[in-house]
């Protein structure tokens, strides 16, 4: 055991999470999963506990804000939940502060019982193919966060002047990007997609958009209320190939045997895209399956000009999972454009084990665990994509939180905590605050949502996003001054 480490005193009156003294918990992140944690700890009717929620951006809510397609405003309605969780006694929220360039791990934990990472997944993975660095070849998340005015992706260029892009996938971001990119400029104008976006995808000139999935329609990750909303846009006609909507042999006996009627009805879906025939839109938006990308093809200005894919067919492994193999027939398709939308991928965070290929924390039920032994590094935890990787919807992440602080609560049950030398909420704020005086508070973003919906009403739109750090900063200058 760390010699620094001395189990917490078992005498109730003393021990951490009654009212003479609080659990105090620093949450990092505050996405879904950060949010989740902090109100399962909230409103726990047997414990007493305050929340210190840190965000590095200066506005909370993570992918909610910078991952949820702006077509989809209901998702972002989760949020008002999280305006209940910030409205119990013992939260403070710290934006604007970056834990591990502000403040360290090692420097917070003499404030709190218990720190908890929900910092999510912040990068893509790759599809290891040559021609992938060219100029017009993307991670869809960098477009996701653009379109969504990210202050970090605000400034990147994607250029729409081509008639044709295809994005690699079929998960729910693939959706997200094809949706987007097929979606009349007017339906676009009454969300809150940033300004920037909705300016350039005005001026699209893209005709095609492709997505490709490397398995059959009854692997395709996406969910069914997502491909379902594919066939119904205003200025896109959906294609789906006949021939690549039929099952193999293997995949037909799989959904034979199952009784999986979101399956059906996913495949019914795509039967029904493969039957219809277009109405003459000005876009055409295409589902392939069975096709990998081999080689993004690029001109004498190293652009993309061409997605060299390769035809497959489906195998089983081993576990009898059916994965896909390469055959001898490929195909250039001429896009201009690629979108790479093959997962997420979680980044190591200073002073935290890190699982490189899985791009998780080592954890076990949310208790960080030290390699090569396992030794769990006390008072630390996960939830979230960083404890689990990049799968499942928002509410995933609630189930995800409850186990994490059961994991905890178990923790504090045992005294297998570390005594901070300082549990006063003020010391912290005061050290914080001395490393960066521009924190943002809660009534601070409370203030920043009344001002962009307020620059949305005359727009008809949901909000108008801030999209830089400068901007925000100054709005909330000019307001204090104002008041
Ligand atoms: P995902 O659901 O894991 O999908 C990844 C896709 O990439 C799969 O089709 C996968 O195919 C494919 N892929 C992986 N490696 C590939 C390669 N080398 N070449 C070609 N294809 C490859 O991931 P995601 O779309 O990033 O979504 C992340 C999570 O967020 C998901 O749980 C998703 O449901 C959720 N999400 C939900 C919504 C919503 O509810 N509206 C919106 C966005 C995201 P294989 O299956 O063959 O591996």
């Amino acid at each position: 055991m760390d010699p620094e480490v001395s189990p917490q005193p078992t005498d109730a009156m003393s021990s951490p999470g009654t009212s003479d003294r609080p659990l105090r918990v620093a949450v990092i992140g505050s996405g879904p999963a950060g949010f989740f944690v902090a109100q399962r700890l909230l409103t726990r009717p047997d414990l007493v506990a305050t929340v210190d929620l840190y965000e590095r951006l200066l506005t909370p809510f993570g992918l909610v804000r910078f991952g949820v397609a702006p077509d989809h405003e209901e998702i972002k309605r989760v949020t008002r939940q999280f305006d209940k969780v910030a409205a119990k006694p013992g939260f403070r929220f710290f934006g604007n502060v970056d834990v591990g360039s502000h403040v360290t791990l090692d420097e917070l934990r003499p404030y709190y019982d218990m720190i908890c990472f929900t910092t999510g997944a912040e990068t893509d993975r790759r599809m290891g193919i040559p021609g992938e660095d060219l100029v017009r070849s993307h991670a869809a998340t960098e477009f996701v966060a653009w379109f969504n005015g990210h202050p970090e992706y605000r400034d990147r260029q994607f250029d729409l002047s081509v008639e044709r892009v295809a994005v690699v996938g079929v998960g729910n971001v693939a959706v997200d990007v094809a949706r987007i990119l097929s979606r009349s400029a007017e339906e676009l104008s009454t969300t809150d997609i940033a300004d920037h976006a909705l300016e350039a995808l005005r001026q699209s000139r893209v005709k095609e958009v492709y997505m490709l999935g490397r398995r059959g329609p009854a692997q395709a990750a996406f969910t069914n209320p997502e491909v379902k909303e594919l066939g119904e846009l205003a200025g896109a006609d959906i294609q789906v190939m006949e021939e690549e909507v039929e099952l193999d042999p293997l995949s037909r006996a799989e959904v034979e045997q199952s009784d999986d009627r979101k399956l059906q009805k996913k495949l019914e879906i795509l039967r029904e895209f493969a039957a219809h025939s277009p109405a003459g839109k000005p876009r055409t938006l295409t589902i392939r399956f069975l096709v990998s990308p081999v080689e993004l093809v690029g001109n004498e200005a190293g652009q993309v000009e061409g997605l060299r894919v390769v035809r497959n067919r489906l195998v089983a492994d081993g576990s009898g999972r059916l994965r896909p193999e390469a055959t001898d027939q490929s195909e250039l398709l001429p896009v201009g454009l690629v979108f790479r939308s093959v997962g997420y991928h979680g980044v190591p965070l200073a002073g935290l084990p890190f699982d490189q290929e899985r791009g998780v924390v080592p954890n076990e039920r949310g208790r960080v665990l030290t390699p090569p032994g396992d030794a769990p590094m006390l008072g630390v935890y996960v939830s979230g994509w960083i404890k689990r990787g990049p799968t499942g919807v928002i509410g995933t992440n609630k189930k995800d939180a409850a186990e994490t602080v059961g994991t905890m609560l178990e923790d504090l049950a045992l005294g297998a905590l570390r005594s901070p030398a300082h549990p006063q909420p003020e010391t912290v704020e005061s050290f914080v605050r001395q490393r960066q005086p521009a924190v943002v508070t809660y009534a601070d973003w409370q203030r920043i949502d009344q001002l962009e919906t307020a620059r949305g009403e005359p727009q008809g739109r949901p909000r108008v996003k801030f999209t830089s750090t400068e901007e925000i900063l100054a709005a909330l200058n000019r307001d204090r001054q104002d008041r």
